[in-house]
C-alpha cells in the first residue's frame, strides 16, 4: 500500500519511465511532490526548464500513470520545487476511476452484448450516436464497471474532456448544499457546461422532487447541446418511481438491459478476474466457482478473494480440493445463508469483543480493524447493500462500509497475517452458517 505523497511519486515516475523511455530523464529522481489535495498533483521540478520539458513532453503519461497508481483522476501540474504555482485553478471535485474497469477487462456475453457496444459506441462519438444512454439491470451485473470504462476510453482519446460523473446521492447532496450555500448558479454551470455526465444509480431520484425537477433542467440544457447524457438505474425507465417527463426523456435514446451472467460468461469472468489479482486459475476451478455463485458479479470476486487468501495462508497449489473445501463443497450459493450476524459472532469471537464495540463510534485500532473485516466480509458473502451493512454496524453510511472493503481489499493483497485472519473467519462464518 502506498503511505505517502513520496511513495506515489515514485510509483508514478516508475510507472512514466517504463511506459515513456523516450522521453524518460534521470533527474525525474528529483522531482518531489509540492501539494495533492482536491484533485491536484503539483509536482516540483528542479528548475523552470524541466518543468516546462514536463509539461510539454510528458503531461499525458503522467496523468495516465496518477491514475494507474492511485485509482483517482488527477490533475498533474509542475511547477518550481519551493514555488508553487500561481492562480490555482478551483479542481472540481474529482471522481474515482478504478483502473480495472475498462473495456478491455470487461467480459462480453449474451447478458450484456447490447449494453457493451453501446457504452463502446457512445464512448467514441458523443452526443452523437445514443442520446441518452440509459443502462439497467440488477446489482452487480457491471453497471458501473461500463461507465468507468467509458471515461477511460474517453480520457484516452481527450486528456481534456470535460465530464461529471456522480452517483444519484452526490447529486443530489451536491444541490442540497448549493441551496444551502446560495451557489446553485454555480453548480448549474457546473453540470451543464460537460461533454458528458454521468448519473449512476439514477432510481435514487425517487420523491426527490426537488432534485427530479433540477435534473429535467440539466437534462435539457445538455441534451440540446448535443452533450452526452449516460444514466444507470436498477429497473427499466418505465418502472422508476420519478415524474413522466423524467421517464419519457429516459427513452429519447437507447436503452439497454444488463441481464445476469449465463455459466461460461461466469467462467471467463472468473478467468478475467483472476488473471488481473496474478492467481493462477485451472478451468476446472474456474468451472467450479462459476457453479457456486450464479446470480451477482460481485459475489463471484468474493468467491475468488476466499481462494486467493486460501492459496496464500495454506501455500499449497490450488487444487480443485482446496478449492471446494474452501469454499464450502456440495454448498451451493442457494443453499447457503450467511447472514451479518454470524458475520458477527466470528468476528467477536476471533477478537475477543462484544458486538456493542463493533457498533460503538470507538476508532481505536483494536476494534476499527475488526470492524472493517466485518463491513468487508459482509459485503462479500452476504447480499446485503453497503447502507444494510453500515446499519447493523453502528448505523454507519454507505461510503465509511465502501472504503472498509478497499482498505481490507488492499490489506489482503499486502499483508499475510490478515490473509490468513480471514481465511480462518470465512472457515468459521461458513461452518457455523
Ligand atoms: P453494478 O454497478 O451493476 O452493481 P458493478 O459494475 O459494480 O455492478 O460490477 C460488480 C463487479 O462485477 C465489478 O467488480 C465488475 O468489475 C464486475 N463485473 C461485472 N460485469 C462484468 C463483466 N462482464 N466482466 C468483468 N467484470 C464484470
Ligand atoms: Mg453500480
Amino acid at each position: 500500500m502506498l503511505q505517502d505523497t513520496t511513495e506515489i511519486l515514485s510509483a508514478i515516475v516508475a510507472r512514466v519511465r517504463s511506459a515513456d523511455p523516450v522521453n524518460s530523464r534521470s533527474w525525474f529522481d528529483e522531482l518531489a511532490v509540492l501539494d495533492f489535495s482536491g484533485g491536484l498533483l503539483e509536482i516540483g521540478c528542479p528548475d523552470a526548464v524541466k518543468a516546462q520539458f514536463l509539461q510539454d513532453h510528458c503531461q499525458a503519461t503522467f496523468t495516465q500513470s496518477a491514475l494507474s497508481v492511485t485509482g483517482h483522476l488527477v490533475t498533474v501540474h509542475f511547477a518550481v520545487a519551493g514555488k508553487p504555482s500561481a492562480p490555482r485553478k478551483v479542481a472540481e471535485p474529482p471522481f474515482k476511476l478504478h483502473p480495472d474497469y475498462t473495456f478491455d477487462n470487461f467480459v462480453v456475453g449474451p447478458c450484456n452484448r447490447l449494453a457493451h457496444a453501446s457504452c463502446v459506441a457512445v464512448s467514441h462519438a458523443l452526443g452523437s450516436t445514443y442520446n441518452p444512454l440509459f443502462l439497467y439491470g440488477s446489482v452487480g451485473l457491471g453497471k458501473t464497471h461500463l461507465l468507468h470504462a467509458i471515461c477511460h476510453e474517453v480520457l484516452r482519446g481527450n486528456q481534456a474532456a470535460a465530464i461529471q460523473f456522480l452517483s444519484c446521492e452526490s447529486f443530489m447532496n451536491r444541490f442540497i448544499s448549493a441551496i444551502e450555500q446560495g451557489t446553485v448558479a454555480e453548480f448549474q454551470r457546473q453540470l451543464r457546461t460537460v461533454d458528458l455526465l454521468i448519473i449512476d444509480d439514477i432510481q435514487f431520484l425517487r420523491e426527490r422532487e426537488q432534485s427530479q425537477e433540477e435534473f429535467f433542467h440539466t437534462f435539457n440544457a445538455l441534451y440540446n447541446n448535443h452533450k452526452q447524457i449516460i444514466l444507470t438505474a436498477d429497473s427499466s425507465p418505465s418502472d422508476l418511481s420519478v415524474e413522466d417527463r423524467l421517464i419519457s426523456r429516459f427513452k429519447w435514446g437507447l436503452v439497454a438491459r444488463l441481464d445476469p451472467p449465463g455459466y461460461e460468461t461466469r467462467v471467463a469472468i472468473v478467468q478475467k478476474k483472476a488473471g488481473l489479482r496474478g492467481l493462477a486459475i485451472s478451468d476446472e476451478i474456474a468451472q467450479f466457482v462459476a457453479r457456486q455463485v450464479q446470480t451477482n458479479i460481485r459475489e463471484l470476486e468474493g468467491a475468488l478473494t476466499i481462494l486467493y487468501a486460501t492459496a496464500n495462508t495454506t501455500g499449497q497449489p490450488l487444487t480443485l480440493a482446496v478449492a471446494q473445501q474452501a469454499l464450502g463443497h456440495a454448498q451451493p450459493e442457494t443453499q447457503r445463508h450467511i447472514t451479518i450476524t454470524h458475520i458477527i459472532a466470528a468476528v467477536t469471537g476471533y477478537y475477543n469483543l462484544r458486538a456493542a464495540d463493533l457498533q460503538s463510534k470507538r476508532r481505536s485500532q483494536s476494534i476499527a480493524l475488526p470492524r472493517q473485516i466485518c463491513m468487508y466480509l459482509a459485503r462479500n458473502l452476504t447480499r446485503h447493500s453497503l447502507e444494510e451493512i453500515g446499519g447493523h454496524l453502528g448505523g454507519r453510511d454507505h461510503s465509511t462500509v465502501l472504503h472498509a472493503c478497499e482498505k481490507i481489499t488492499q490489506l489482503i493483497e499486502s499483508d499475510p497475517a490478515i490473509r490468513s485472519q480471514l481465511a480462518e473467519l470465512t472457515d468459521r462464518i461458513q461452518q457455523a452458517s
